[in-house]
């Protein structure tokens, strides 16, 4: 492989800077060329695309967002799509794509080797929602951006005896909000893999709290789950504990990367480039026991994740 091209696609996430430096620069160190392709795979199918050389990717490693700027693209779950990007790859000499992104975007990148492009995965979103890994560049970053917040309002809601509803990202999968209930020292957690019922998992923790003397209530609404506003109106009018509503929001997706982010990040970037050196491809770069694997591309999409139920038990259990 003479020369990989490298994209962010799907949600972008703290991190991605840091992934797209570490294939930059450890691609240059082995003697290929790097080629920078933005805006996701509407820039492939674009041909918005350039060479990358080692100072493109100077001063990025602290920041959060994506240079290469991120998109969804429609188009490329159309046959078409696919064929042009193969094509504009040709164009430009591309021999493997590294894709940087969640499921959607490995879909896509399985789509390109269908029609003969090699490819690489590396997990980047802040929701940790990937089955194959245990680990996904930005999770780390945005659960203490989380935190952060979370220690604020715990101030003022401790001042004022109140019960703050957060609602944190996760449309799907629970574990922002499950990691940050703990961390967090939240009363309630809301998931949204488990259904629940206002009254036995909400209202009654929170009147059992205050007749054991708590001043002040956390509750955690993850995004997929949705209604913090109903939800803190509900236990006002049930309680009588005055409750307010917070939707974090995108605050959760930007920021400077976390050490541990920005670590993880150079080593995937650094292994994806590896691999394709010794004509490796069609892999996800993935975290397993704390380890750096790889896994082929169509085993990876066929995984799925399970919430952790003994961490859903610690929570309730440490909310006493
Ligand atoms: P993520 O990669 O974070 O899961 P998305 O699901 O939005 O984000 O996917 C990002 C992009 O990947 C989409 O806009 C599309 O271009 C491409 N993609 C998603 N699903 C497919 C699919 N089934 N087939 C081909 N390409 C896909």
């Amino acid at each position: 492989i003479k020369t990989i091209g490298v994209l962010t696609s799907g949600g972008d996430a703290p991190g991605m800077n840091a992934a797209i430096r570490a294939v930059v620069r450890t691609g240059i160190y082995y003697g290929m060329r790097v080629m920078g392709i933005r805006k996701g795979y509407n820039g492939l199918i674009n041909g918005d695309i350039t060479e990358m050389s080692l100072r493109a990717v100077s001063d990025i490693i602290h920041r959060g967002g994506t240079i290469l700027q991120t998109a969804r693209c429609p188009e490329f779950k159309e046959e078409e799509g696919i064929k042009r990007g193969v094509a504009m790859c040709k164009v430009f000499d591309i021999d493997a794509v590294v894709v940087i992104g969640g499921d959607g975007s490995y879909r896509g990148a399985k789509d390109l080797s269908k029609f003969g492009m090699k490819v690489m995965g590396i997990p980047g979103t802040i929701d940790n929602d990937i089955a194959c890994t245990e680990y996904t560049i930005g999770f780390d970053t945005a659960l203490n951006t989380v935190q952060d917040a979370i220690d604020k309002i715990r101030d003022t809601a401790y001042s004022h005896e109140r019960c703050s509803v957060l609602e944190v990202m996760g449309r799907h999968a629970g574990y922002i909000a499950l990691n940050v209930g703990i961390a967090g020292g939240a009363e309630v957690v809301l998931l949204p893999e488990k259904t629940f019922d206002l009254g036995k998992d909400v209202i009654k923790p929170i009147i059992e709290g205050r007749n054991r003397g708590k001043k002040h209530y956390i509750v955690i609404v993850a995004e997929g789950v949705g209604g913090a506003i109903e939800i803190a109106r509900e236990i006002q009018e049930q309680t009588g504990i005055e409750a307010r509503a917070t939707i974090l929001g995108h605050i959760q997706r930007g920021g400077s990367p976390t050490v541990n982010d920005r670590v993880m990040a150079s080593m995937m970037g650094a292994r994806a480039v590896e691999l394709l050196k010794e004509d490796i491809s069609n892999r996800i770069i993935s975290l397993k026991d704390n380890k750096i694997v790889d896994i082929e591309i169509n085993e990876a999409l066929d995984m799925k994740k399970e919430i952790d139920e003994e961490i859903i038990q610690l929570s309730k259990i440490l909310a006493l």
